[in-house]
């Protein structure tokens, strides 16, 4: 493709003032903003943009203008890349662009060109305030293992986290106790750098001093400058009542600590129930096996039941089968949103017992003979079924 005059690219005489170069340009600019065009034409006025940029670009600079003037194209394009110009590489006029863009948003534009915005010290202040310099600390996750008990009736802890604190010692400077910090050389104190190695003018975070534009000149041996420290924390916790494994605990300003003073995260605790060896949990009931003597099994008693709050003697009633199922109420795991206590419900399970002497088992045998015609209710029921079946 044939490389249009700038002359003819900006509309314009060769004896063109600076002044006129420039208010061409503006005119030029304004009207080929991708944001003034129909969107089919946003691809068509990039390409016209960048052509007039270029030609600016050449023109305004009295040296190459000179250069132009004498040999055309083939005098200025060593200063381009090969295969034309590059907008990120070739750009300069940057300010002039604001200028004229004062009052528009040309972010967008500069997208266009494949620029990210956040190149330019316009938004390089918001970025400055909101982030680097006083990043936010870290949340920090944890799981915890509590004892079934703790999650039935809440507990508070004492648990030790491994996170960054600010340093004691320097208070989060960075700096030894006495020194001070000076101004960054390579930015001068300004925290950003103008990076002219291109066409464009590219405002830069600058490296050396992270944007804070103060350099550490004798660092804190504590945390070697960094001004936060690897620390192992204690914290109390306040474990409420009705938690389950999967429960997340969330505590407030707990994590680690943000840079230079910045406010610090949060700590989140999963938690975890260790199973218990008696009871398991159903939401807010809880569920336990006891064992029972048959003799207690036929004519009643009490036995001893483990609670979560201690035993206690319960009552079986005369008559009671293996498998039954007793409540006992409000014995089980408090509501975490404040709904009733659950219930303990214990499966019975009666027992036969081994290892008779032999006076047992004479008392038993009398005990059969007396129970000939006195089957229990189970036994009466499957026989009339096993008698319908055999009919
Ligand atoms: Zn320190
Ligand atoms: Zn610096």
């Amino acid at each position: 493709m044939t490389k249009r005059d700038y002359y003819e690219v900006l509309g314009i005489s060769k004896s063109a003032s600076a002044d006129e170069i420039k208010k061409a340009y503006r005119n030029m600019a304004l009207k080929f903003h991708p944001d003034r065009v129909a969107p089919d034409k946003k691809k068509e006025a990039e390409e016209k943009f960048k052509e007039i940029s270029e030609s600016y670009e050449v023109l305004m600079d009295p040296q190459k203008k000179a250069t132009y003037d004498q040999y055309g194209h083939a005098g200025v394009d060593s200063s381009f890349r090969p295969g034309g110009f590059d907008m990120g590489q070739d750009f300069h006029h940057y300010e002039d662009l604001k200028d004229i863009f004062g009052g528009f948003d040309i972010s967008e534009l500069l997208r266009g060109f494949g620029l990210g915005s956040n190149m330019f010290s316009d938004s390089f202040e918001e970025d400055q305030e909101r982030g680097y310099g006083h990043r936010r600390g870290g949340d920090l996750e944890f799981q915890l293992g509590i004892t079934f008990e703790e999650a039935a009736f809440g507990a508070e802890k004492t648990i030790s986290i491994p996170r960054h604190e600010t340093c004691a010692v320097c208070g989060g400077t960075g700096a030894r106790p006495g020194s001070k910090s000076e101004r960054c050389p390579d930015c001068g104190g300004r925290g950003k750098v103008n990076s002219s190695s291109g066409f464009f003018n590219i405002i830069r975070t600058c490296q050396r001093c992270g944007g804070t534009g103060q350099v550490i000149k004798t660092p804190c041996t504590a945390c070697n400058g960094t001004g936060r420290v690897r620390t192992k924390r204690n914290i109390k916790v306040k474990i409420p009542a009705g938690v389950d494994t999967g429960s997340r605990l969330r505590i407030h300003g707990e994590g680690s600590s943000g840079e230079k003073g910045a406010r610090p995260g949060d700590l989140y605790l999963h938690l975890e129930v260790k199973p218990h060896e008696i009871f398991e949990r159903h939401d807010s009931d809880i569920y336990c096996e006891v064992p029972i003597n048959f003799v207690i099994a036929a004519l009643s008693g009490e036995v001893e039941v483990p609670t979560l709050e201690g035993k206690i003697m319960m009552k079986i009633p005369a008559g009671t089968q293996s498998g039954r199922v007793l409540r006992l109420r409000g014995k089980g795991i408090a509501d975490l949103h404040g709904h009733a206590r659950g219930d303990q419900l214990v499966r019975v399970q009666v027992e036969v017992p081994d290892n008779l002497s032999p006076e047992q088992k004479r008392l038993l045998k009398e005990f059969a003979k007396a129970s000939e015609k006195n089957a229990g209710p189970l036994s009466k029921s499957f026989m009339e079924k096993m008698r319908r079946m055999f009919r």
